[in-house]
């Protein structure tokens, strides 16, 4: 019987664990990937807006530092863990591998994932001309015409990134008009090598060893038509990782996970954390906090005998 278990060991996880470890709690972190840092390890861009770090260089850089002062502390750290389910009234989760483990709190600490658009030649394509993110791979796709697929601030700032060393861009986005910060879209119509195409659909990506074409259907065409491209970049947004719990707390409509003001679900001493429980100001900063709330609110309901 543990204290706590924390399940996902990104920045919210991470803090909690800290907290949990320093208020001494007997507590285990379970990972399902075999390294810690949830999201941080696909933030590629520099980050200076979190306190205590003046610039980190990508989200690799400051999941680096978690780490190093994670490594000082007393908590059991379970990296590669499957879960095979999770009882969140009775604080049991279930492994894989057939091992059962029972916490007196649970903290869900999962976030998000890359929302993925599930068209043919998608996951077939992944990383030979399907990218993630253009600043990690801006260099692979310089010189080629490329596609970006999204209407927010990541695609359009990808498309921004790859103007200036692809020779084509094509914006293409569901809606009717983008949704990015207006700044970005002022950039983005004075770049003539970008063409955007609002009320679009991108079908079916196509190629064998590499990306060559993608397949896009325009709102009220009659038929898809083909475009050369080398490389996509889909930037549709996130979606919270909350398969394991869904049915068994409250979320709201897109499953993010509610919580009330100490970080606790619907179900009693269950919290959330982070990003999944966070859809309106998802932030490093903003994980780090919650992390440290709901430690606090554990350690002081087992002091007081109250859970
Ligand atoms: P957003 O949720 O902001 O935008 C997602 C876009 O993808 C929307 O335009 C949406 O269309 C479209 N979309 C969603 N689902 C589908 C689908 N199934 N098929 C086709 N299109 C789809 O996500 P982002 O990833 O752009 O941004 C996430 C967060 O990160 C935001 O808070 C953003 O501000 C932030 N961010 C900030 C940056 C910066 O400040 N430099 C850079 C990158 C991200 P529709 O509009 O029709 O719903």
């Amino acid at each position: 019987m543990h204290d706590v278990i924390i399940i996902g060991a990104g920045p919210a996880g991470l803090s909690a664990a800290l907290w949990c470890d320093e208020l001494g709690l007997d507590t285990l972190v379970l990972e399902q990937r075999a390294e810690t840092g949830g999201q941080l390890l696909w933030v590629y861009n520099r980050i200076a807006n979190h306190l205590g770090v003046i610039e980190a260089e990508n989200g690799r850089a400051l999941r680096d530092l978690f780490a190093a002062q994670a490594e000082g502390s007393e908590f059991d750290l379970w990296t590669g863990v499957k879960i095979a389910g999770v009882d969140l009234g009775a604080r049991r989760v279930r492994l894989q591998s057939g091992e059962e483990l029972q916490a007196i709190s649970i903290i869900v600490a999962t976030g998000v994932r890359r929302r993925r658009l599930s068209v043919p030649g998608e996951a077939e394509l992944a990383g030979r001309g399907v990218v993630e993110s253009a600043t990690r791979d801006r260099d692979l796709l310089a010189g080629h015409d490329v596609c970006v697929v999204g209407g927010g601030d990541a695609a359009v700032e990808n498309a921004l990134l790859l103007a200036e060393v692809c020779p084509t861009v094509t914006v293409v986005h569901r809606g009717q008009s983008l949704r990015a910060r207006s700044e970005f879209v002022e950039r983005l119509r004075g770049q003539h090598c970008i063409t955007l195409f609002t009320e679009s659909e991108l079908m079916r990506i196509i190629g064998g060893a590499e990306v060559e074409a993608v397949e896009i259907r325009r709102r009220g065409a009659i038929k898809p038509f083909q475009m050369a491209v080398r490389g996509v970049v889909i930037r549709i947004g996130v979606e919270p990782d909350t398969e394991l719990f869904r049915e068994q707390v409250c979320t709201d409509e897109r499953g993010y996970i509610k919580v009330t003001n100490e970080q606790e679900t619907s179900v009693e001493n269950v919290f959330a954390i982070g990003d999944v429980s966070n859809p309106l100001a998802p932030t490093i900063s903003g994980a780090v906090g919650a992390g440290a709330t709901a430690a606090k609110v554990i350690a002081a309901r087992l002091n007081s005998g109250t859970h």
